[in-house]
Formats: C-alpha cells, sequence, structure tokens
C-alpha cells in the first residue's frame, strides 16, 4: 500500500493505494448512503445506491468497489449524484410492498430509513409487483422476498462467512430472487440455521419467527452476553424487552467469533423462559423423601455437611469433580482449586478434555 492524498467533498484526507471511496470517506467522517454494502462482507456494487462524482471519470461511480488513486476529486453529494440515487431508490421501491407500519423491521431497516432520508412516499414508477407467498416451513425464520431488494447479502454471508452456499441468486431479470438449490424450503436445502443471513439483510425479507409480534425494534435494550452451550464462548447481544429474550443479534467485536454465531446461540435460547426450569435449589430432607424447595443457605449448608462427612468417613480421594467446557473459565478454575484446596484431592476431570 502507498500513502496518497484525495479529496472528498472539498476536504483533503490521506488515504492508500487500495482503498475504496467508501472506506475513505468512511475514515473521513463522510457518510454515503449504502444497501448492498456490510462491514463484513466482500463488496460487490450491486445496489447502486452509493453512486458518487468523480472528476474526470464520465459516469458516476459506485463508492464501495471504486478504489482510490493519487489526487482524485470526489464529490458525494453533488446533484448528479444525489439525483441518481434517489432514482435507484425509487426504481428498488416501486416493487416494494410499503408495508412499514406492520413490518417487523420497522425502525432498523435501512431501506425504511433511506426513503425518509430522501423523502420518497411512493415511487414514481407504475408497473407489476412481486406477490411471493410467504411460507417456509423452517422454525427459526421468515422469507418475505416481496421486501427483498436483491443486496446479496444474505447470499454473501452464507459463502463468506458461513461457508455453506445453502443458498444463492436464482433466475434472472425481474425473477430474480435468493433461494436454495430447486427453490424449496430452507428446510430441505445444506442450511444450518445459523442465522448470518437474517442478521445481515437490510430490509424485513427475512425475519426471525421468534421476534414476530413482540414488539418494536426500539422498545428492545441489548444485552451482550456469552453463549452457555459450547466452549467455543461466542458472545452476542440478546435483544430484551420487559425482561424476556425477543431475539439475538450478532456482536460483530466478539473476540471469539466476530460475529458469526450457530444455530444454538442464534435461536436455541428459548429454554431461558421455559416453566420447566429449575429456578430454586431442590433438596430431599429426609433419606427417601421427595425433593422440595429450599433456600440456596439451606442447599449450600447441606452440601457442605455432607461433603465434609464423606471426606471425613472415606478419605479424599473418595471425591471426584467432573466440570464442564459450558462454564466459564473462572467457574472450572474455582471448581478445581475447590477439590484440590478443600477437598484435598486431584480427581479432577472435564468433558473437552479428550
Ligand atoms: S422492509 Fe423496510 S421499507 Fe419495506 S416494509 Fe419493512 S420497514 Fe418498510
Ligand atoms: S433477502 Fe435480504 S439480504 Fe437477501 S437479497 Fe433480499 S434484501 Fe438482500
Ligand atoms: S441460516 Fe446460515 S446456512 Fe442457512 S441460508 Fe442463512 S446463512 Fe446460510
Amino acid at each position: 500500500m502507498v500513502a496518497i492524498n484525495v479529496t472528498i467533498d472539498g476536504k483533503r484526507v490521506s488515504a492508500q493505494t487500495g482503498q475504496t471511496v467508501l472506506e475513505v470517506a468512511e475514515r473521513s467522517g463522510i457518510k454515503i448512503p449504502t444497501l448492498c454494502h456490510h462491514p463484513a462482507l466482500a463488496p460487490i456494487g450491486a445496489c447502486r445506491v452509493c453512486l458518487v462524482e468523480i472528476v474526470g471519470q464520465r459516469t458516476l461511480q459506485p463508492a464501495c468497489t471504486f478504489q482510490v488513486t493519487e489526487g482524485m476529486e470526489i464529490h458525494t453529494r453533488s446533484a448528479k449524484a444525489e439525483s441518481a440515487r434517489k432514482f435507484v431508490l425509487e426504481l428498488i421501491l416501486s416493487d416494494h410492498p410499503l408495508d412499514c407500519m406492520t413490518c417487523e423491521m420497522a425502525g432498523h431497516c435501512e431501506l425504511q430509513d433511506l426513503a425518509y432520508q430522501y423523502g420518497i412516499k411512493e415511487s414514481r414508477f407504475a408497473g407489476v409487483q412481486h406477490e411471493y407467498a410467504v411460507t417456509d416451513a423452517n422454525p427459526f425464520y421468515e422469507r418475505d422476498y416481496n421486501k427483498c431488494i436483491l443486496c446479496r447479502r444474505c447470499t454473501r454471508a452464507c459463502a463468506e462467512l458461513n461457508g455453506v452456499e445453502a443458498i444463492s441468486m436464482l433466475w434472472r431479470g425481474f425473477d430474480s430472487k435468493p433461494g436454495t438449490a430447486f427453490d424449496g424450503d430452507m428446510a430441505d436445502s445444506t442450511c444450518e440455521f445459523c442465522g448470518m443471513c437474517v442478521e445481515v439483510c437490510p430490509t424485513g425479507a427475512l425475519v426471525p419467527k421468534q421476534r414476530a409480534g413482540k414488539g418494536r425494534e426500539w422498545e428492545f435494550t441489548q444485552v451482550a452476553t456469552t453463549c452457555s452451550y459450547c466452549g467455543v464462548g461466542c458472545q452476542f447481544y440478546l435483544d430484551v424487552k420487559d425482561g424476556k429474550i425477543i431475539k439475538t443479534t450478532s456482536k460483530w467485536d466478539a473476540p471469539a467469533n466476530h460475529g458469526l454465531m450457530c444455530v444454538k446461540g442464534r435461536f436455541g435460547w428459548d429454554y431461558v423462559h421455559h416453566p420447566d426450569r429449575l429456578t430454586t435449589p431442590l433438596i430431599r430432607r429426609t433419606k427417601d423423601g421427595e425433593l422440595e424447595e429450599a433456600t440456596w443457605d439451606e442447599a449450600l449448608d447441606l452440601v457442605a455437611k455432607r461433603l465434609g462427612e464423606i471426606k471425613a468417613q472415606y478419605g479424599s480421594d473418595a471425591f471426584g469433580c467432573l466440570s464442564s467446557a459450558k462454564c466459564t473459565n473462572e467457574e472450572n478454575y474455582v471448581m478445581q482449586k475447590f477439590t484440590r484446596a478443600v477437598m484435598g484431592t486431584n480427581n479432577v476431570d472435564h468433558c473437552a478434555r479428550l
């Protein structure tokens, strides 16, 4: 990479060869609208919403794929660029249901945001609109391709992030849409239901079924958490409303998983609110008695007393501890420390050892 200088909207900024106009603009605090662009995906210049005017270029260029060169003069807000952007948005909205009142993504939809920014209430282009059936047998997410803007974020996420390629763009022209081989249900495809396509979709075309009717995006509070299913330690956000989890959202700066998730973390959290879940300790107050609810003090006192009795009667090696990769490092550390320092044995093992 070689250091160069470019001018964006009259501001002289330094850049590196190989960087795109969009990258340099973002680094300089200049926002260029995008739809198909996602920072975790390779740019493809599909939507043309990021068109900018570059001095010396005969046509407008997509900022997400066009690379800067020494002395380049870029205008992101010129009348020509803004009018082309509005035209592209109107074309997209000419085949869109404008269903924002009841759409699950309202308030979190990049198309809605841009329509607002450019003051587009309806498209001036009349014509046939798609009327795709909105049904899919899979239990995890809805596919409403009437709201699809053909940005290909979903197909790229499936290929580039998850490496599965369960979906790709089908057909051509007006019939183009993302879908599985032979255009079947997701449940009959190679889909692993990681939900990365749902995560990156900029509109309401892909929506988790768990969130249907549960509230508007701005009502949710995001709480960062670490997945409790396995030892990888993936982090993500729980979107919470009134003390209930509504859905999950990728945490792109998570050190172990960089935003990626599997089906368990993405969709498998409903056990948290399951009525069968134990929320209080249970103990047997008599030798053959039934399990009864107890306080934590009562339960911990009983465990301490019985472990002490066993150690006194049978010796330290009568005790052994099996810990779990589903626990945190800190919990596993405490478990082995307790076994060695309190129970006096090295009988420590772990399900992930082999
Ligand atoms: S996908 Fe976006 S623009 Fe389309 S109906 Fe839903 S909120 Fe509105
Ligand atoms: S389903 Fe969503 S992510 Fe996929 S192409 Fe359509 S709008 Fe883009
Ligand atoms: S859920 Fe995951 S595997 Fe399935 S289509 Fe989406 S990205 Fe691909």
